[in-house]
């Protein structure tokens, strides 16, 4: 028997969206000179008009850091920064609920998900920061504890306010003071921890938020003012940035894209896998960095992992964002779902086997089913390239050797996973596999202590622990 949920839908009322906003720049909102639209992307509905950052608003935000750096934040004690940081994360865990129906209506991820996992995991890393802030020559970190000064800091829309959190917490415990650029299509959640900063009573100018699109991001690179340079997003716009800052005494921290490999072995306990493969590639639509976008089985167990794969993927519900019994959200933009469409089309193209899971789209806003590829070899596009949405690719192995080179076999080395019951096998797989994270017998678990980065194209530097804290500062961890 199947029984249906009722509509759970999570008021919005909570949320106060302006109608325009304008760039948060030393503690004051300053208007922008030119707009553009941010919407829900479950609906198209236009949810407020965000300023385009110039070159001029990047250079206002930037002397505002530089002054704050100088006159205020450097000169507090490690132990007064704190404070500010811990009020910040307490901020956020009372207003955890604005932030998070803000979050689901800007970027279409499920209300579940920024309720239990965004919103909690950024109040986590300003706590976790917090309590760096007075102990550094404690942390591990070699010659000099001294912070950089003034970071520019960009992000992409995947987790908008967690990555922030990743990129402010450490850098205000540190003694950095910052500009940041969150993505175009979701700068609302930024926007509302600026009011946070109002809140706390954090001195002027230490966290300075412009939002804009990629020409703001590159105002924000190649400003002779900033003295470090952290990044995530596409390997893509990574490369640009590390020729940008180049030539320049910028310190620079990429963190990039990823096709995570999720390796089956025989003697893995089925159901337990099953739902860590799900929860491996359709957690937040598949728009993660370090999601485990391949599969790789082993032949003897294949039949029977895709059989109980394709029944659990039926029951996935897919549908409007804020409700509360929604696993799969809607896809960030009409730019993602064009780009997600691209590379399945080739996918059937060059011969893989598509099997999508039997659910109802709605109408209007951004989608896609999950789906899954079989047959799928090296060469298919689906195999190398990041697809960044739900959609599963799925390659076989007969020996574990054969596994790990299949594994290896990409230009990223973000994420790994490993399923199997013996714990020798997970030993000697984790330590063959080429990625800066990996999992075993479980899959996209994150904590504040615990480094976060990759290998090879997935970037440079570590973000997380007491490695994440070194890269704000002038040494490298012991
Ligand atoms: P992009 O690289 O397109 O954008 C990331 C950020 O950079 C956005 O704020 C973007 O602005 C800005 N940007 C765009 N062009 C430039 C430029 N020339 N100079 C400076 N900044 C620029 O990535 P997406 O937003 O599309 O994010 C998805 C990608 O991010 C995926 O590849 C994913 O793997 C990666 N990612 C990596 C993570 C990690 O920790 N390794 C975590 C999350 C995502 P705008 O929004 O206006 O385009």
């Amino acid at each position: 028997m199947n029984f249906e949920y009722a509509a759970a839908p999570e008021s919005r009322s909570v949320v106060k969206i302006d109608p325009v906003y304008g760039h948060f720049i030393n503690g004051k909102w300053v208007p922008g000179s030119a707009h553009f639209n941010t919407i829900n992307p479950a609906t198209e509905e236009v949810l407020s008009s965000i300023s385009l950052g110039s070159a001029a608003d990047v250079d206002a935000a930037v002397k505002a850091a530089r002054n704050a750096f100088d006159k205020s934040w450097s000169k507090l004690s490690g132990r007064e920064r704190g404070k500010y940081l811990f009020r910040i994360a307490r901020i956020m865990q009372e207003r955890a609920r604005e932030f998070a129906v803000l979050e689901t209506l800007d970027n279409g991820k499920p209300i579940r998900e920024s309720r239990d996992v965004d919103v909690p995991l950024s109040a986590a890393h300003f706590f976790y920061h917090a309590g760096w802030a007075d102990k550094l020559e404690y942390a591990g970190v070699d010659i000099t504890t001294a912070p950089h000064g003034v970071v520019g800091q960009i992000i992409p829309w995947n987790f908008p306010l967690l990555m922030l959190a990743w990129k402010i917490a450490p850098a205000l415990a540190t003694g950095n003071t910052v500009v940041l650029k969150p993505a175009e299509t979701t700068s609302l959640t930024a926007l509302l921890f600026a009011q946070v900063c109002q809140q706390a009573g954090l001195p002027d100018g230490v966290v300075n938020i412009v939002t804009g699109d990629g020409s703001t991001g590159s105002a924000i690179v190649n400003h002779p003012g900033i003295d470090k340079i952290a990044f995530t997003g596409s390997t893509e716009v990574g490369k640009l940035i590390a020729r940008a800052v180049a030539p320049t005494n910028k310190s620079l921290t990429l963190e990039l894209g990823g096709k995570g490999a999720n390796i089956v072995f025989g003697d893995a306990a089925i159901d337990e896998t099953v739902e860590g493969i799900v929860n491996g590639i359709f957690f937040n639509q598949g728009h993660v960095c370090c999601a485990g976008s391949r599969l790789i089985l082993q032949e003897s167990v294949a039949d029977e992992v895709l059989e109980k794969l394709k029944r659990r993927m039926d029951k996935i519900r897919v549908g409007d964002p804020l409700d509360k019994n929604t696993d799969l959200g809607a896809i960030n933009s009409a730019e993602q779902l064009a780009k997600i469409r691209e590379l399945t089309a080739a996918g059937e193209a060059e011969g893989a086997g598509r099997w999508s899971a039997n659910c109802t789209l709605p109408e209007n806003g951004f989608w896609f089913a999950p789906t899954i590829f079989t047959g799928v070899t090296q060469a298919h596009r689906i195999a190398r390239e990041e697809i960044f949405g739900p959609v599963l690719s799925v390659l076989t192995f007969r020996t574990p050797a054969e596994a790990i080179e299949k594994a290896n076999n990409t230009p990223f080395g973000l994420s790994a996973g490993i399923w199997s019951e013996k714990g020798s096998n997970i030993l000697w797989a984790s330590q063959q596999l080429r990625a800066g994270v990996i999992w075993a017998n479980t899959f996209n678990k994150f904590d504040p202590a615990s480094p976060f980065g990759g290998y090879k194209e997935s970037g440079w530097g570590r973000e997380g622990g007491r490695h994440g804290l070194s890269a704000y500062l002038k040494g490298s961890a012991k």
